[in-house]
C-alpha cells in the first residue's frame, strides 16, 4: 500500500515535469484554494550560503525543502541544524553526488549514510530522494525501491547553477511559475550569491500573487487528499 502510494507520487512528479506548461489542465484546483509552490535547495549545506538563505526564508516565514549531500553535512553540521530548528524539510540527495557507475549496493550505502545524518540531526527519516543531476539509472531505481524512497525531480529549474544573474533568474522563474510547481535552486554549487538575490525578488513577488510556500511533503500530501 505504502509502496504503491509512493510509486503513484513518483509518477505524479514525472507527469508534472512533463506537462508543466499544460498545468492548468493537469492541476485543476478548487477556486477557493490558494496556489502553492515548493522551494527546493540541492547540494548543501554550505557554511555561508545556506545560513543566508535560511535568514531570508525566516524573514518571510517561508518553509522549504533541502536535499542535502551527506558529505557536506558532515563538514558543516551547523547550517543543517539551523534548517532543522527552523522547521524546514530535509531530504536525501546522496552522500557525494556520485551515482553513475555505482552498483545498487554502493548507491544504497550512499543514500543510507546520508539518511542517518538526517535522522541524527532531525529525528526524522527522509522519504524523498532527488537524483543528482536529475538522472535515474536502473541501479538507482532499484536502490530507491529497496529503501522505499520516492524520487522527486522539479518542474521549474532556476538554472542558478549556471551562474545566471539574479535578475534573470527571478524574471524567468516569475514568468513561468504556476500552482503546484516545484522550484529547483542550489545552496552550495552556485557561484556567488545569485540564488539568494534572486529569491529576494521571487519570494515577495509570489507572496503578493497569493502563493503559499509549502514543503515537498506538504505538496504531495495535498495530492493524496
Ligand atoms: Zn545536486
Amino acid at each position: 500500500m505504502r509502496r504503491g502510494t509512493r510509486r503513484s507520487l513518483s509518477a505524479a512528479v514525472c507527469l508534472a515535469l512533463l506537462f508543466c506548461f499544460a498545468a492548468q489542465t493537469v492541476r485543476a484546483d478548487p477556486p477557493d484554494r490558494e496556489p502553492r509552490v515548493a522551494l527546493t535547495f540541492d547540494d548543501g549545506p554550505h557554511p555561508g550560503r545556506t545560513k543566508r538563505i535560511l535568514a531570508l526564508l525566516d524573514r518571510y516565514s517561508v518553509k522549504a525543502t533541502f536535499f542535502i549531500l551527506g558529505c557536506n553535512a558532515e563538514y558543516y553540521p551547523e547550517p543543517l541544524e539551523m534548517a532543522v530548528r527552523a522547521g524546514h524539510e530535509i531530504e536525501d540527495h546522496s552522500f557525494d553526488h556520485v551515482t553513475r557507475g555505482k552498483t545498487v549496493r554502493e548507491l544504497e550505502e550512499s543514500i543510507t549514510k546520508t539518511a542517518e545524518i538526517i535522522e541524527r540531526a532531525s529525528g526524522r527519516s527522509p522519504r524523498y530522494f532527488r537524483p543528482p543531476e536529475g538522472k535515474c539509472t536502473p541501479e538507482l531505481d532499484s536502490a530507491l525501491a529497496t529503501l522505499g524512497y520516492d524520487a522527486v525531480f522539479w518542474t521549474v529549474d532556476s538554472r542558478d547553477w549556471t551562474g545566471k544573474p539574479a535578475d534573470a533568474i527571478a524574471r524567468d522563474v516569475l514568468k513561468t511559475v504556476c500552482d503546484g510547481d516545484i522550484l529547483l535552486f542550489h545552496d552550495y554549487t552556485c557561484p556567488g550569491e545569485n540564488t539568494l538575490h534572486a529569491l529576494e525578488k521571487i519570494i515577495p513577488a509570489l507572496l503578493s500573487r497569493g502563493f503559499r510556500f509549502v514543503t515537498v511533503e506538504e505538496m504531495f500530501a495535498r495530492s493524496e487528499n
